[in-house]
């Protein structure tokens, strides 16, 4: 097949708008994605130093490498890179040294935050020792936890994740699925709240397949495999889900962030965002009382 654009062979058939695209224009494509939406939601602005959430996967070099690309020429705007090392065996081991070398790559600085180091425990040691939860759900809440404190320690304004079109559009059907309207409403907040370094996801409009494939035909350094919890969680089942629906209903998934956007706003009339205190025992911010974190943290304390 050929490209539509210029009529070189075509490396992907973006089925949603009926297009074939070449290695230039499919990159082109994803670019003029990211770029329309960081415009839109004037996501980067003069002065900003953000922190990038890097695990060494496909998003996280692609937004790293964007981001720093399309402000090459702004030495006002700075960078840093900050890896989450959960401790996950044969998964974290081999993701962690392509983050290394994409940073060295684009004189990024890079910082590894462990589990180990500041809750006491790797992820594998805490599953091994308590499942009462889903184990994203200890991750995620250790993981966002030291995410957001290592960025407001080193004076970042805003953490920039990877996450891309896939991720939302599972998220937002996860939360209906579990009836949690409240935590949908949290997806876009209206204001910022004290302690939390706001996040911008500046792939939110790509689809993952598209990202994998500019990941690739940029020679961009990142790790393929996929974590050995991922398959156990809900979310799994519906990642698959939303794939096999989009391949048949090409469109699906940005049909969802666009009824979600459209709805968005109702939600927030019900659920509106409550003002965060902080934690009775660490300080972060939290609901009230003590916190997610300090709470599952005592619960898989190993004496
Ligand atoms: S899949 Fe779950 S356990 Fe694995 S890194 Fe992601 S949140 Fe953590
Ligand atoms: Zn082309
Ligand atoms: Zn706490």
């Amino acid at each position: 097949m050929k490209c539509d654009k210029c009529n070189k062979e075509a490396v992907i058939f973006q089925k949603y708008s009926g297009m074939h695209l070449c290695s230039t224009h499919q990159m082109a494509d994803v670019e003029r994605k990211i770029k329309r939406r960081m415009r839109q939601d004037r996501m980067v602005l003069p002065g900003d130093h953000i922190a990038v959430g890097m695990s060494g996967g496909k998003d996280s070099a692609v937004t790293l490498s964007i981001l720093v690309e399309t402000f090459s020429k702004r030495p006002d705007i700075k960078f840093t890179a900050i890896t989450i090392d959960e401790g996950i065996d044969g998964y974290r081991n081999f993701s962690i040294p392509k983050v290394k070398e994409l940073c060295d790559e684009l004189g990024v600085d890079h910082i590894v935050v462990s589990f180990k180091e500041e809750i006491g425990h790797t992820l594998d040691d805490i599953l091994k020792r308590e499942r009462k939860e889903a184990s994203c759900t200890y991750c995620g809440v250790f993981r966002r936890t030291l995410l957001n404190r290592t960025a407001r320690s080193i004076g970042a304004n805003k953490v920039a994740t990877g996450h891309n079109l896939d991720d939302d559009a599972q998220v937002v059907i996860m939360n209906i699925m579990n009836g949690d309207i409240e935590r949908l409403a949290r997806m876009r907040p209206d204001r910022i709240q004290d302690g939390l370094v706001p996040r911008i996801k500046p792939l939110m409009d790509v689809p993952e397949k598209e990202i994998a494939l500019y990941a690739f035909l940029k020679g961009l350094p990142f790790y393929m495999g996929e974590c050995p919890y991922a398959r156990e969680s809900l979310r799994g089942e519906i990642k698959d889900m939303l794939n096999d629906f989009e391949n048949r209903h090409p469109g699906t998934k940005y049909s969802i962030m666009r009824g979600f956007d459209d709805m968005i706003d109702c939600i927030k009339t019900k659920y509106q965002q409550v003002p965060l205190n902080k934690c009775e025992i660490c300080g972060e911010p939290g609901i009230k009382g003590v916190c997610q974190t300090c709470k599952l943290k005592e619960r898989v304390k190993i004496n």
